[in-house]
């Protein structure tokens, strides 16, 4: 179950992003290719933030899909499921650009207080 392990690495960046304050609720982007089980996450996560201040809290899984870009024609592509060919001239030889991510978009405080990852807002301003 490698839920565990995500969810041990959620937790610290969620608990560092409420400064020892308690957690409602962690909004998590987690791209397709982590291959997280929502139900299992739950279940993790339960175990993992039992006894810490984000005990109870929810985890929101935000779905990326897989994009990839085509090293022969340049062009972006979504891919559903491996092999990730490229869609517009069928070549196998593309980077994935997306998907592969897991990342805390965002931490609700129990008062209500939202944080925002703050490295995320950043790469989203600089697009
Ligand atoms: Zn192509």
């Amino acid at each position: 179950m490698h839920e565990i392990g995500l969810c041990e690495g959620v937790l610290g960046v969620a608990l560092d992003a409420a400064g020892g304050g308690p957690v409602r609720r962690v909004r998590l982007r987690v791209g397709r290719l982590q291959g997280v089980v929502p139900e299992v996450f739950d279940q993790a996560w339960e175990m993992v933030s039992e006894g810490t201040p984000a005990a109870g809290s929810r985890v929101q899984l935000v779905d990326v899909a897989v994009q990839v870009r085509c090293r022969a024609c340049g062009q972006e592509s979504e891919a559903d499921e491996a092999p990730f060919d490229c869609r517009h001239c069928g070549s196998p030889d593309v980077e994935v650009i997306a998907g592969d991510e897991l990342v805390v978009e965002e931490v609700e405080l129990a008062a209500g207080e939202l944080r925002r990852n703050p490295t995320l807002v950043a790469s989203e301003e600089g697009v």
